[in-house]
């Protein structure tokens, strides 16, 4: 990271100081850089299997049984011995016997005879086939089976899915739903996983109002502080929040101090451009570390991104939308890096057919909002959910995707193929 020393004198872009450039970095870089600077949260704690839904694994986990314990069937259905199959026309087997699932058939099959069986059920002994009951005619106390069967089918050895002492999940994984299932599977009841980080908010700006408060000229609600809560509970992380802190350098810095104190991380809005009264940079600069400021996209420009104490800094701007913006392009990967994500999956990318008219200048990566449909045919198109301005959320609350419009991308007319990173996945 870039260290500036020098207090920033007044009026100064900070964007214009040796070091840092007048380029703007492309995202790819500026998320490269901020990842690689995180350091993850070290502290581990135990919990049940439950309550790890969304935290992430400190250590590895081994299995220490075979999954599934025993040899079963993978149907309901007859057990016999694949030698005794048919080749052609058909043949009849004693039934002599039921093997449940959790209730083993007790004996041993002789040649020429067969067992009722469920799925999940023990396959017995002298068995190694099984014969769906669909295939099965029966006959008395006999199961008169026809040619076209296979040994061994319908037959799920033991240790199929995990072997005994075999990796189940390495460190670093979020536990989604389908590894709470893995562990419990396992017999792991209790797992070990990473401290959840503190992640410290608050919004800048003396226009701002806390809900409930009449509003006076010029004023606004603080709606930044919401949608990042939000987004940052979705992710799994602590939220402390500090509220709103006025445009003073004292009220700034006190805030600072105080996120600092408690948090791995500090996410702001608003300050960060070069009005008189953006102090959230200035007071990063003279006293903490400042990464960069300038990132060509659209919205989101600037960003601040440093350190302050051993706290991790995100300053994002003001308008509603950059924040979302920023914060899904920037800080969620680099907060999962802090939670401990190891090999964290990219976000989901279609190509879609774009059915309205986007304007865009080139120059600058830019993520519009848009509403994704999916065609009877399989194919997707996407419009734009309306105003695109940085301070428009409604255009952002009606989307359910980014519409990513490259750097030296043009206006788009309708009938272009687009790529689009959808909002939600499964899991
Ligand atoms: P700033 O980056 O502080 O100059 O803010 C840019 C724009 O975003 C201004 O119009 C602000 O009023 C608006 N804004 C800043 N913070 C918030 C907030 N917490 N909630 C809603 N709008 C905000
Ligand atoms: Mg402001």
């Amino acid at each position: 990271m870039t260290k500036v020393h020098d207090p920033l004198p007044a009026g100064v872009d900070p964007c214009d100081l040796p070091g840092h450039g007048k380029k703007p970095l492309r995202l790819e870089e500026a998320r490269a850089l901020i990842v690689a600077d995180i350091v993850p949260v070290a502290d581990e704690e135990t919990v049940g299997l439950q309550a790890a839904l969304g935290r992430v694994l400190a250590g590895a986990v081994h299995s220490s049984v075979d999954v599934p314990s025993h040899r079963n069937s993978a149907m309901d259905g007859y057990a016999l011995a694949g030698e005794d199959l048919p080749r052609s026309g058909e043949a009849a087997f004693g039934i002599v016997g039921t093997s449940w699932a959790g209730r083993p058939f007790g004996g041993t099959v002789q040649r020429g005879q067969c067992v009722r069986i469920m799925t999940g059920a023990t396959v017995p002994e002298g068995t190694d086939t099984v014969v769906m009951q669909e295939h099965v005619r029966l006959d008395g106390d006999r199961a008169v089976i026809e040619a076209g069967h296979h040994q061994g089918q319908n037959v799920r050895p033991a240790g199929e899915d995990i072997r005994r002492g075999e990796l189940a999940l390495e460190p670093g994984t979020l536990l989604r739903p389908a590894q709470l299932g893995l562990l419990a599977s396992i017999g792991v009841g209790q797992v070990t996983v990473l401290r959840r980080p503190r992640v410290a908010i608050f919004s800048t700006g003396d226009e701002l109002r806390p809900i409930g408060d009449e509003l006076g000229p010029g004023q606004i609600y603080d709606s930044n502080r919401y949608s990042l809560h939000g987004m940052l509970t979705r992710l799994g992380v602590e939220v402390v929040d500090l509220g709103v802190v006025r445009d003073t350098r004292e009220d700034t810095l006190r805030a600072f101090q105080s996120a600092a104190g408690s948090a791995d991380a500090i996410v702001t809005t608003g300050g960060v451009s070069v009005g008189d009264a953006d102090y959230v940079t200035e007071t990063l600069e003279r006293h903490g570390q400042v990464g960069f400021w300038k990132v060509a996209m659209k919205p989101g420009k600037p960003i601040a991104f440093g350190r302050f104490g051993r706290a991790h800094f995100f300053g994002l701007p003001g308008n509603p939308v950059s924040v979302m913006v920023t914060f899904y392009q920037l800080v969620q990967p680099a907060l999962r890096a802090l939670m401990g994500v190891a090999n964290d999956d990219p976000p989901m990318m279609l190509r879609a057919e774009c059915e309205t008219r986007l304007r865009k200048k080139p120059g600058r990566l830019e993520f519009q909002r848009g509403h994704l449909e999916r065609r009877p045919s399989g194919t997707y198109t996407v419009r734009s959910s309306g105003h695109q301005g940085a301070g428009v959320l409604r255009s952002m609350s009606e989307a359910n995707c980014f519409i990513i419009l490259p750097l030296e991308q043009g206006d788009v007319e309708p009938g272009t193929e687009v790529e689009v990173q959808p909002f939600a996945g499964l899991a």
